[in-house]
C-alpha cells in the first residue's frame, strides 16, 4: 500500500509520500504561502540510491485546491514523480491537531467524521479549520483514496479523570468541554514504540517520560504503553518553556496585566503563546540562536536555557512519582534530539533517582536511535528521533486494513 499524508495548516499543505511494504519514503515536500501572492513549494523525491532530487518552485498557488493539485502533478512528473497515475494513491492519512473529547481513535473520514470534526473548531480555532479544508480539497483531488483522520490528541485519551479535569466547577467539563487533552501524541506514541523495541520489552512491559522538544514542547508519562499525563493542557499553551509560549503560569497573572496595563483577551493570548517562551527571555525562540547568545556570555540566554531545562527535569520527578517506577526517559525532535545541552541540564543531579547519564555519549552527533545513560543507570536515556508522518501512515494503514477485514 502507498499513503499520502498531508499535514494542511491555514496557509501550508505539508507531505510525505510512503511505500508501505518497507515504510519507505517515496517523496515529499511542502507548500507554503499559499494565497499570499509569492507562494513557494518545495518539492523532494528520493531516489533508489537514497539521495535526494530537489524541485524549487514559487509562484501564486490561489488556495488550498490548486495547492494540492500541484503535489499531485509533482507526485507523478515524469522527473520529479514516484507514481504513473493518480489511482496508486489508495489512502490519504490526515495530520488532525485536536480531535476533542469525541474523536478518540484514528478514523476512516466520512461525512460524520468531518461533523464531528467542525464542533472541534472553537477548541482548536487555529489549526482545525486548516485541518477540515484539508481533507475536503484531498476528498475532492483523491475522489477513490480511502480518507483517514489521525489526532495529535489520540494517544492522550487513556489519560485519567483526575489527571485531566481542571479544579473548576463541574459545567465548566461539562458544558464546556474545558479538560486537557494533550497534543503531540502521534510522537509522543511513535518515540515509545521505537524505545520499547531499543530496550527489547513489550510497550506494556515498561514505564517511560517521552520528551518532544521541538518549537512546541511537551512530555508524557507513559506506563505500561498508555499515557497516564501529558504536560499540555486543553490548548498547547501549558507545560513546558517553549519556542514562543510561556508554558506553566499563574493564571492570575493575566488579570493583573489586563488590570494593570489594560490589555484585552487578545493581547494577552498573543503575549504568552507568541512573544513568551525563549523568545520573551533571551529575544529568539530559536535553540541553536539561543546557544550562540549564551556562549558570548549573554545573560538572559544562560537564565533561559535554566528556565527551560529545570521545568522538563521537575516534570521528570513529576512522572516518576506519578508511575512509581520508571525505565527509559525518552528525548526526542529538534531540541531533544539535536540539543546535548538541554538533555544534560535536564537530567543533571537526578543520580540518587537512577539517573545516570554518560556526558560522551550524550554528546556525540549520532542521527540514530541511541542511549545516553551510562551503563549502570537504573533509568535508561534514550534519543529517539521522530517521524510524526510515518506513523501517520502507519496509522492510516492499521485503519485500512482493520476496516478491510471487518467488511
Ligand atoms: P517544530 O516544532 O517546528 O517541528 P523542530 O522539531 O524542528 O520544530 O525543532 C526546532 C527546534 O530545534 C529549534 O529551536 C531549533 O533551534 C532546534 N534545533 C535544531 N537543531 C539543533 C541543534 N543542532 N542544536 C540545538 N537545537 C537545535
Amino acid at each position: 500500500m502507498k499513503v499520502l499524508v498531508i499535514n494542511t495548516g491555514s496557509s501550508s499543505i505539508k507531505y510525505e509520500f510512503f511505500a508501505m511494504d518497507a515504510e519507505q519514503r517515496l517523496a515529499g515536500g511542502i507548500v507554503e504561502k499559499i494565497g499570499e501572492g509569492a507562494s513557494a513549494v518545495t518539492h523532494e523525491k528520493i531516489l533508489e540510491n537514497g539521495d535526494v532530487l530537489k524541485l524549487e518552485e514559487q509562484g501564486l498557488i490561489p488556495d488550498h485546491e490548486h495547492g494540492l493539485k500541484r503535489v499531485v502533478e509533482l507526485l507523478r512528473h515524469p522527473e520529479y514523480g514516484v507514481v504513473k497515475d493518480k489511482s496508486e494513491i489508495q489512502a490519504v492519512g490526515h495530520r488532525i491537531v485536536h480531535g476533542g473529547d469525541k474523536l478518540t481513535e484514528t478514523m476512516v473520514i466520512d461525512d460524520k467524521v468531518i461533523e464531528a470534526l467542525r464542533e472541534t473548531v472553537p477548541l482548536a480555532p487555529l489549526h482545525n479549520p486548516g485541518c477540515i479544508l484539508g481533507i475536503e480539497v484531498a476528498r475532492a483531488v483523491f475522489t477513490n483514496a480511502l480518507h483517514v483522520a489521525v489526532f495529535d490528541t489520540a494517544f492522550h485519551r487513556t489519560i485519567p479523570p483526575y489527571a485531566f479535569m481542571y479544579a473548576l466547577p463541574w459545567d465548566m467539563y461539562k458544558k464546556h468541554k474545558v479538560r486537557k487533552y494533550g497534543f503531540h501524541g502521534t510522537s509522543h506514541a511513535y518515540v515509545a514504540e521505537q524505545a520499547a523495541r531499543c530496550l527489547g520489552k513489550k510497550p506494556e512491559e515498561i514505564n517511560l517520560i517521552t520528551i518532544h522538544l521541538g518549537n512546541g514542547g511537551s512530555m508524557a508519562a507513559v506506563q505500561a504503553g498508555k499515557c497516564v499525563d501529558t504536560t499540555m493542557g486543553m490548548t498547547p499553551l501549558a507545560g513546558l518553556v517553549m519556542g514562543t509560549r510561556c508554558g506553566d503560569i499563574d493564571p492570575a497573572v493575566m488579570f493583573y496585566l489586563g488590570k494593570r496595563l489594560g490589555m484585552n483577551l487578545r493581547e494577552l493570548d498573543i503575549l504568552l503563546n507568541k512573544e513568551s517562551g525563549l523568545k520573551g527571555l533571551c529575544g529568539t525562540n530559536d535553540m541553536r540562536e539561543l546557544l550562540k547568545k549564551k556562549r558570548t556570555g549573554d545573560f538572559h540566554a544562560s537564565l533561559a536555557l535554566e528556565m527551560y531545562a529545570y521545568r522538563i527535569k521537575k516534570y521528570i520527578g513529576a512522572y516518576m512519582a506519578v508511575m512509581g517506577s520508571l525505565d527509559a526517559i525518552v528525548f526526542t525532535a529538534g531540541v531533544g534530539e539535536n540539543c546535548a545541552e538541554v538533555r544534560s541540564l535536564a537530567c543533571q543531579g537526578m543520580e540518587a533517582f537512577g539517573i545516570s547519564m554518560d556526558n560522551e555519549r550524550n554528546c556525540s552527533s549520532s542521527r540514530d536511535l541511541r542511549r545516553i545513560s551510562t551503563d549502570d543507570s537504573k533509568v535508561k536515556i534514550l534519543v529517539a528521533p521522530t517521524n510524526e508522518e510515518l506513523k501517520i501512515a502507519q496509522e492510516t494503514q492499521r485503519k485500512i486494513k482493520i476496516r478491510q477485514k471487518n467488511h
